[in-house]
């Protein structure tokens, strides 16, 4: 395989009156697994059908593999795509449906068979290439039809949440597969998922979009660790957004008033003035009322065994806190002052 890179320069997309795309600039560099990740509507499938050549721009340039193939045709494109439906032809056997692709571009039969017979041991599925789809599960008819894509040996690898229709705990097992297969054939592929956890666990970088452009881009830890604002805070992994002032920043470090109590957090690029700071819910400690910190009533508590969950009334909001099981467990009612660790809260612009 030669894998290729993806680059959109000013790329829009209009259907009508509707836009699809503001002005999309991204890299994709070759063999790395990118996720576009938003809301429903966002222009996730959009972003992928103009890589795929199924959807024309309507300004702005795309490369792929260094080549400018803004005006080609999907046809004419070294890519192929996988979608949430599988669709596998029902009547033909899975070795038949691997083969499609390629006797489709006249190779001959024996030949296409052989390659077929190698896509399905890439995907682990060796030996079932006599069966009708029918006769697999649906995570095996997933692998079934990324081995029906990567045979065609595609510069990039487009996936269309490939694992909508599978069941939530099968759901974890085949992106790990997918991801291992990407890997190992070091494919550039292009994913796409309105799930954050999803997205953190199969990516190398997450492109997340919103309103048809894109809110920020970086490794899953980027994300998490520096969210550019509350949307990618709240969207990004859970957590409580609470309103507080930048006193002052020296160094990198913001003197921030939080309930009339000082902390010292990363500026986060923000200037003195209203601000809201990002607690994630394991960095929130409830203490005894008579300890410091931040007064509160814990509304509901919830035992799930591994952890407990409460939410918190307080001051600054209603606060979603998750704590150790072999903590000194409160209940609905108690009071509590709440503490967290400065160094782990962020900053984003109010
Ligand atoms: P996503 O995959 O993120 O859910 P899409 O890329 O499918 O979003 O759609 C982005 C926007 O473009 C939506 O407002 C959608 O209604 C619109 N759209 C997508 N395809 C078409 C089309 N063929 N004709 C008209 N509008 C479209
Ligand atoms: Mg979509």
């Amino acid at each position: 395989y030669t894998p290729g890179s993806v680059r959109f320069e000013s790329v829009v997309k209009k259907f009508g009156e509707v836009t699809a795309l503001k002005s999309l600039d991204l890299t994709i560099d070759p063999g790395k697994l990118v996720t576009l990740l938003g809301p429903s509507g966002c222009g996730k499938t959009t972003t992928l059908r103009l890589i795929a050549g199924l959807e024309m721009a309507s300004a702005g340039k795309i490369h792929i593999g260094g080549e400018d193939v803004t005006h080609l045709t999907a046809t004419y494109r070294k890519v192929s795509m996988v979608f949430q439906s599988y669709a596998l032809f029902p009547h033909m056997t899975v070795r038949q449906n691997v083969a499609y692709g390629l006797t489709v571009k006249s190779m001959p039969k024996a030949e296409a068979a052989q390659k077929a017979e190698h896509g399905l041991e890439l995907v682990g599925l060796a030996g079932f290439g006599d069966r009708l789809p029918s006769e697999l599960s649906g995570g095996q008819q997933q692998r079934v039809a990324v081995a029906r894509a990567i045979v065609l040996e595609p510069e990039v690898l487009l996936l269309d949440e490939p694992l909508s229709n599978l069941d939530a705990k099968l759901r974890r097992h085949v992106r790990e597969e997918i991801r291992q297969i990407q890997q190992r054939l070091g494919l550039t592929a292009v994913y796409v998922t309105h799930d954050q956890e999803e997205a953190m666990a199969v990516s190398d970088r997450i492109i997340v979009m919103k309103n048809a452009e894109i809110a920020q881009e970086g490794s899953p830890s980027d994300l998490y660790e520096a969210p550019k604002s509350a949307f990618i805070a709240d969207f990004i992994g859970d957590a409580n957004l609470a309103d507080c002032g930048v006193e002052s920043v020296t160094n990198g470090i913001a003197n921030v008033v939080l309930d009339d109590l000082n902390y010292k957090v990363r500026d986060g690029g923000l200037q003195k003035g209203p601000a809201k700071m990002v607690l994630r819910p394991h960095n929130l400690h409830l203490a005894a009322p008579d300890q410091a910190g931040i007064k509160g009533e814990v509304s509901y508590a919830a035992y799930l065994g591994k952890e407990i969950q409460y939410t918190v009334e307080s001051a600054i909001g209603s606060l979603f806190v998750i704590s150790g099981v072999t903590d000194k467990p409160f209940a609905q009612g108690d009071s509590v002052s709440i503490q967290f660790d400065a160094d782990l809260a962020r900053l984003v612009a109010a």
